[in-house]
C-alpha cells in the first residue's frame, strides 16, 4: 500500500473533519479484490477489511480523521450552495500500480455538516445498484469509479423511493479524485481566487501530470477531453446516468455517483433514469449537451482567474472530441476498423443509432450479433434479435456496414450480458426476501467482475 495524502495541500477551506457513524452491525457483502490488488490492499483479512471499511479505523500512514469535502453544484440547473459530502467522506488517498493518485471515499458513512435533513445513510439496495453499475460500466470499457467495498450496517431506513423500512449499508469507492465541478463552483461563488488557483494547480499536478499547459485553460482543455470521452462511452453503452448535476461531475472525467441510473435495453433518446426528472432534462439523448453545459459552468468558475479567450478555445473542442470518441467507441464495440474519413464513419454511426432507435432492437444483443462486422451476418440472422433484422432501413444499414473490415477475428460470442432494470429487480428480490445473494454473485461473475473461484 502506498499512502499519499495530498488533500491537505488545498487547505482547510475545502473540507471538514467528521466522525463515521457507529453501526450496530457490519456484515461484509462485497469486496473488490481486483481493485484491492491495484492498491495493495488485497491481503487484508475480512476482519481487517471490516475494521477499515465498515468501522473506518484509519489506514496506516493515511488520513487520521475522515474529511467531508465541501462543494456546491447545479442540480437540475438550479444553483445549490447547500451541498457538500452529506453522507460520505474522503477516507484515504493512495497510489495505485500505475502511480495514479486515488481516493477511497464513502457513501452512507454517517451525518456531516452537509447532511441537511438527511440521515447520512445509504440503503443496501442503493449500494447493490452502485456495485452493479460500476462493474458493468467497467466491463464495457467506461472510465468509471470502482466500488471497493459494500458492508451491510444493520439499520432500518425510511425512503420514499423504496419499500420501507429498508436495509442500510456503507459503500467505499475507489476514485480518481473526488474533486467535482462543484468544488470549483464553491470557490468561485465565494470569489476565492486563491482557492481556485490552488485547485487548478492541484488538479493539474495530481490528475493531469502529462498536460504541459499549466494554466486554467490548460486544465479546462484536459477536463473537456476526458468528459467528452466519458459521455461518448455512455452513449455507446446505452447508459443513462440520470443525475448529471455538476456536483456529480468529476474533474478527472471519471464517471461516478450512481443513483437512479438505467442501462437502456433499447435505444431511446427520451429515456430518463430518475423518476423525479419530469422534464427529461437528463434524458439519454441529451447527455452530451448536458455535459457541455456543465463544462461551460466549470469554465465560468475559471474565468475568475483567467482571460476568457483561452477558456472559450478550450471549451470549443468539445464537439470534435466527442464525435471522434463516439466513432472510436462505437467501432470498438462492433469490432470493426474505422476508415480514414471521420465524417463517413460518423455518418455510419448516426445511421446505426437511427436504425437502433427506429427498430427498437435489443442493444446489447445487436452489438454481440454484429461483432466483427458483416461477416457475422449469418449468425446474427438467427439471434434473439432476428425479427428486427429485416426491412429497407436495415438492409441499407447492412450495406453501409459492408464498407468496414473486422478489426478482430470473429469469435463465438457468448450471449449478451444485460443489466436492465428488470435484471436488477430479479436479483434483488431473493436478497430482500431471504437474504440470498447467489444471483447477485452470479451476475457479477457473468459481468466478469469477480476473480474466478
Ligand atoms: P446525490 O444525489 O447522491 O448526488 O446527493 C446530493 C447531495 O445530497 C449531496 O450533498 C449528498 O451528500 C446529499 N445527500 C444525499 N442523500 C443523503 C442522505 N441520506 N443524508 C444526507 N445527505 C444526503
Ligand atoms: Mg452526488
Amino acid at each position: 500500500m502506498r499512502p499519499d495524502v495530498r488533500i491537505s495541500e488545498l487547505g482547510p477551506a475545502f473540507y471538514d473533519l467528521v466522525k463515521p457513524a457507529d453501526f450496530p452491525k457490519t456484515i461484509l457483502r462485497y469486496r473488490n479484490q481486483k481493485a484491492a490488488e491495484t492498491v495493495g490492499i488485497n491481503k487484508f483479512s475480512d476482519d481487517d477489511w471490516i475494521a477499515h471499511f465498515g468501522q473506518f479505523k484509519p489506514l496506516e500512514g493515511n488520513l487520521p480523521e475522515p474529511l467531508a469535502l465541501r462543494y456546491h453544484g447545479h442540480q437540475f440547473r438550479h444553483y445549490n450552495p447547500d451541498l457538500g459530502d452529506g453522507r460520505g467522506f474522503l477516507f484515504a488517498q493512495l497510489r495505485d500500480d500505475k502511480n495514479r493518485l486515488l481516493d477511497l471515499g464513502t457513501k452512507g458513512s454517517g451525518q456531516t455538516p452537509y447532511s441537511r435533513a438527511g440521515d447520512g445513510r445509504l440503503t443496501l439496495l442503493g449500494g447493490v445498484r452502485e456495485v452493479l453499475a460500476t462493474s458493468y460500466l467497467e466491463a464495457l470499457g467506461v472510465n468509471t469509479s470502482k466500488s471497493f467495498s459494500l458492508i451491510e450496517t444493520g439499520e432500518q431506513l425510511q425512503r420514499s423511493d423504496e419499500p420501507s423500512p429498508t436495509r442500510s449499508a456503507v459503500l467505499v469507492r475507489l476514485s480518481h479524485s473526488h474533486i467535482r465541478f462543484g468544488t470549483f463552483q464553491r470557490a468561485a461563488f465565494e470569489d476565492n481566487k486563491e482557492g481556485l488557483e490552488a485547485l487548478t494547480s492541484y488538479c493539474l499536478k495530481y490528475y493531469y501530470p502529462d498536460v504541459e499547459d499549466l494554466t486554467p485553460a490548460g486544465l479546462l482543455g484536459a477536463v473537456v477531453r476526458a468528459s467528452a470521452d466519458t459521455v461518448a462511452s455512455w452513449m455507446v453503452a446505452g447508459f443513462v446516468h440520470g443525475v448529471m448535476n455538476t456536483d456529480n461531475m468529476n474533474i478527472t472525467g471519471e464517471s461516478f455517483d450512481y443513483g437512479p441510473y438505467r442501462f437502456s435495453p433499447t435505444l431511446q433518446a427520451g429515456r430518463t433514469a430518475a423518476y423525479f426528472d419530469h422534464q427529461g432534462l437528463y434524458a439519454f439523448g441529451r447527455q452530451p449537451e448536458i455535459m457541455y453545459w456543465n463544462l461551460s459552468h466549470l469554465a465560468g468558475t475559471l474565468a475568475h482567474i483567467s482571460e476568457d479567450k483561452p477558456l472559450l478555445a478550450a471549451l470549443e473542442v468539445f464537439p470534435q472530441h466527442y464525435q471522434k470518441a463516439l466513432r472510436d467507441k462505437f467501432f470498438t464495440r462492433l469490432g470493426i476498423t474505422p476508415s480514414a474519413a471521420l465524417k463517413n464513419d460518423l455518418d455510419f454511426v448516426m445511421q446505426s443509432l437511427k436504425w437502433l432507435e427506429a427498430s427498437q432492437a435489443g442493444l446489447a444483443q445487436f452489438y454481440v450479433d454484429f461483432y466483427g462486422g458483416v461477416n457475422s451476418k449469418k449468425s446474427a440472422l438467427k439471434s434473439a434479435n432476428k425479427a428486427f433484422y429485416q426491412g429497407e432501413a436495415f438492409n441499407e444499414w447492412l450495406n453501409s456496414l459492408k464498407h468496414y473490415e473486422a478489426c478482430t477475428r470473429q469469435s463465438d460470442q457468448p450471449g449478451p450480458v444485460t443489466l436492465n432494470h428488470d435484471d436488477i429487480e430479479t436479483l434483488w428480490a431473493p436478497i430482500a426476501e431471504k437474504d440470498d445473494w447467489s444471483m447477485f454473485v452470479a451476475k457479477l461473475h457473468e459481468i466478469g467482475a469477480l476473480n474466478p473461484e
